[in-house]
């Protein structure tokens, strides 16, 4: 080797580490942005509870308020106290996906007692509002997965078609296929519009910003159910028509 060849692997090696640095760099920048925006997104997200909450806690003050008043201030605080609660739940869930994937606990069991389950927990909320909640008829089916966040897979679904279904119905349920099975949760709601499905699974992407909130939503619910599925290596899916429905989907392995 003369000493021109040497330098000029020396170079290549310099430039090759150059541009691997370059890389790394705006690798962080990225991640560095992405972080900034999320924060922002949780002061955003934070300040406006707290506005109610002060707002309902002034009121409280004034001497010889009616008993009926003193009742919806409180009960208005409550529930935004709740919803900041929720958030830092989901939030403390979100960092738990993103950071270490082995967070889930796999283990087997049979979905058709999970979903009954969930389908029963949310009875109460149908009943409520006057939506039918139904239960595909289903049969045994042993799953790999972590019950726990399957569960709250299902929860924030069916909550979610619960809440934004003004009338009709909503239905949880599963069909085997191949190895495999599909888990659904669909609803006669308003239906997603094909421009938001780009983002629907973003953090705190909503159709309906005003709508959302009002219904103590914190925007990251779906964001949430991707985080799980996808620690599952699944992937969450929707399939929507304006004015008519929403049916949410995604795959797990079938056990035996
Ligand atoms: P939120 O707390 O706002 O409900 P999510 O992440 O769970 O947050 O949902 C994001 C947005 O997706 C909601 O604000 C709503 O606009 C839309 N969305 C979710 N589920 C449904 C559904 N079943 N029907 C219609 N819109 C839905």
């Amino acid at each position: 080797l003369n000493r021109n060849d040497e330098f000029g692997t020396l170079a290549d090696s310099l430039n090759h580490m150059a541009s691997t640095l370059r890389a790394d760099n705006e690798k962080l920048k990225r991640l560095n942005e992405k972080q900034s925006q999320f924060f922002a997104d949780i002061t955003h997200e934070v300040r406006n509870p707290l506005h109610t909450i002060s707002g309902s806690l002034e009121m409280l003050e004034l001497p010889n308020l009616p008993a009926e008043k003193k009742k919806q201030y409180m009960v208005t605080a409550r529930k935004q106290i709740k919803r900041v609660a929720r958030l830092f739940e989901d939030i403390k869930t979100l960092q738990r996906y993103d950071f270490d994937e082995n967070f889930i606990n796999r283990e087997i069991f049979n979905l058709k007692e999970l979903v009954k389950e969930v389908e029963a927990a949310h009875q109460p909320m149908a009943e409520k509002k006057g939506l039918k909640l139904k239960l595909a008829k289903l049969s045994n089916c042993n799953v790999n997965a972590d019950p726990n966040k399957i569960e709250q897979v299902l929860d924030n679904l069916v909550s979610n078609a619960i809440k934004y279904t003004p009338e009709g119905s909503v239905e949880v349920g599963f069909k085997k296929k191949e190895g495999l099975v599909e888990v659904y949760v669909e609803d006669t709601g308003p239906g997603i519009g094909e421009e938001h499905l780009d983002r629907l699974f973003d953090r705190f992407y909503r159709t309906d910003k005003a709508r959302s909130r009002d219904k103590g939503g914190t925007g990251l619910g779906l964001s949430v159910v991707k985080g799980i599925l996808n620690a599952h290596q699944s992937e969450i899916k929707v399939e929507s028509e304006e004015g008519k429905g929403s049916r949410f989907f995604f795959q797990l392995p079938v056990v035996g």
